[in-house]
C-alpha cells in the first residue's frame, strides 16, 4: 500500500459493504496471519474489470488463500469462463483449496507449482491475466503471459509501485526488486503490441492491453 494515500484509500474502503460471508471470512484470516490479499478498494476494481462482457477466461499468477481468485472466479462463472491460477507454497495453496471448495465454485483450476514454469505451459487463451506474486519475477511472468492473451485482453500488475519504494528512500535489501521494478515500468511503457497506464493507488497498479 502506497503510505500516501492512507487515508484516501481508508475513505474508500469505508464506503465498500461487503456482503459476502466467505470473502469477510478470508480477510479475517488474512489480516490475523499476514497473507497479503489485494486491498479492498483493488479488489473492488479487479471485480468491476472482470464483469465486463469480453472477459470470460482468466490467468492468476498468485493465489495465496484464494481470496482475488474467488473474487473473479464468481464474477464469470455467469458467463461460463473458467479462471487459472498459480500457487507455490503448499500451505497456502491448500488452505485455497479449502476456501474454493466452501465458495462452491467449479470453475476454479488451481496449480501448485512456481509460476515462472508453470505459466508456459498452459493451454489456454486468456482475456485478463492477474499478476500478483514475488516482484522479482514479474517482467517474465508478463512475457509468459502475454503470449497466452487473447487480443483486447488485459494484464493487471498489482503492487507495481511497491510501497512507494520506486519514487523514494527505501532499505537496502530492496535494491535489486526496486531497479527491476522501474525497468520494468519503462519497459511496459515502451512495448509496442498494446497500450500500457500506471495507476497509484492501492499499492500501485499496472494495466496493459494488448492491441
Ligand atoms: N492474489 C492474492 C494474493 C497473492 S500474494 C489475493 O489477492 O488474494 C502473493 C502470492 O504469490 C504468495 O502466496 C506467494 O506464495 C505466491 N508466489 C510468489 N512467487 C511465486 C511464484 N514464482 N509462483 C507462484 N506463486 C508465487
Ligand atoms: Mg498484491
Amino acid at each position: 500500500m502506497l503510505e500516501e494515500l492512507k487515508e484516501a484509500n481508508q475513505y474508500v474502503i469505508n464506503k465498500i459493504k461487503e456482503k459476502d460471508l466467505l470473502i469477510l471470512e478470508i480477510e479475517e484470516y488474512a489480516k490475523e496471519y499476514n497473507v497479503p490479499i489485494v486491498t479492498k478498494e483493488v479488489a473492488e476494481y479487479l471485480r468491476f474489470l472482470v464483469r465486463d462482457k469480453n472477459v470470460k477466461n482468466i490467468l492468476e499468477v498468485g493465489t495465496a488463500i484464494g481470496y482475488s481468485g474467488i473474487i473473479m472466479g464468481k464474477e464469470i462463472e455467469k458467463k461460463d469462463g473458467k479462471l487459472y491460477t498459480i500457487e507455490i507454497d503448499e500451505e497456502r495453496y491448500n488452505t485455497a483449496q479449502e476456501n474454493i471448495k466452501k465458495s462452491g465454485l467449479k470453475n476454479i483450476i488451481s496449480i501448485k507449482g512456481d509460476a515462472i514454469e508453470e505459466i508456459s505451459k498452459i493451454n489456454e487463451y486468456f482475456d485478463f491475466v492477474f499478476i500478483d506474486a514475488s516482484k522479482g519475477h514479474y517482467k517474465q511472468f508478463f512475457e509468459d503471459s502475454v503470449k497466452l492473451l487473447n487480443k483486447d485482453g488485459i494484464i493487471f500488475i498489482d503492487n507495481i509501485m511497491f510501497r512507494g519504494y520506486l519514487y523514494k528512500e527505501y532499505p537496502k535489501r530492496f535494491k535489486t526488486i526496486v531497479k527491476r521494478l522501474n525497468e520494468f515500468i519503462e519497459y511496459l511503457h515502451e512495448r509496442k503490441d498494446g497500450e500500457f497506464v500506471l495507476l497509484p493507488f492501492g499499492d500501485g497498479v499496472g494495466l496493459f492491453r494488448k492491441k
